[in-house]
């Protein structure tokens, strides 16, 4: 079903509790936890709870979950004190996406690239 969890999803297992994570915020909904493989000296995932493939899937389902991901996001990144931060949501394997699980990359403290690619 739509949202189920999926045996074989890594974030799943995060949501879980089945593999540990550095997990930085939680709301009733999402959880906001540190990436494995930090491309900045703050890099954070928020991920629902709830299994959909990509941001855009979850925000066509359950548009008030993707909302609170959005917001959770925004004060993840305030808890790491930051002012500028980047959001980044891949989608598809070409953009990069190697977890199929939605999730918003939260990229900060130090100054990003000015280029989107
Ligand atoms: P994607 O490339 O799909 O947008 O991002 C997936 C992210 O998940 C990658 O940045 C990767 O480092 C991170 N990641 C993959 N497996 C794990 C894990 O087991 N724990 C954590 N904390 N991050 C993970
Ligand atoms: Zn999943």
């Amino acid at each position: 079903m739509a949202g189920e969890p999926q045996a074989d999803c890594v974030f799943c297992k995060i949501v879980s509790g089945d593999i540990p994570a550095t997990v930085v915020r939680r709301s009733g909904r999402t959880l906001a936890f540190r990436d494995i493989n930090p491309q900045a000296p703050t890099h954070l995932l928020v991920i629902p709870h709830v299994h959909y493939a990509n941001a855009a899937e979850l925000a066509a389902a359950e548009p008030e979950i993707a909302a609170e991901l959005l917001a959770e996001a925004g004060e993840a990144a305030r808890g790491e004190g930051l002012e500028s931060y980047r959001l980044i949501f891949n989608t598809g394997a070409d953009s990069g996406q190697t977890v199929f699980h939605a999730h918003v990359h939260v990229l900060g403290g130090r100054k990003l690239t000015e280029g989107l690619v």
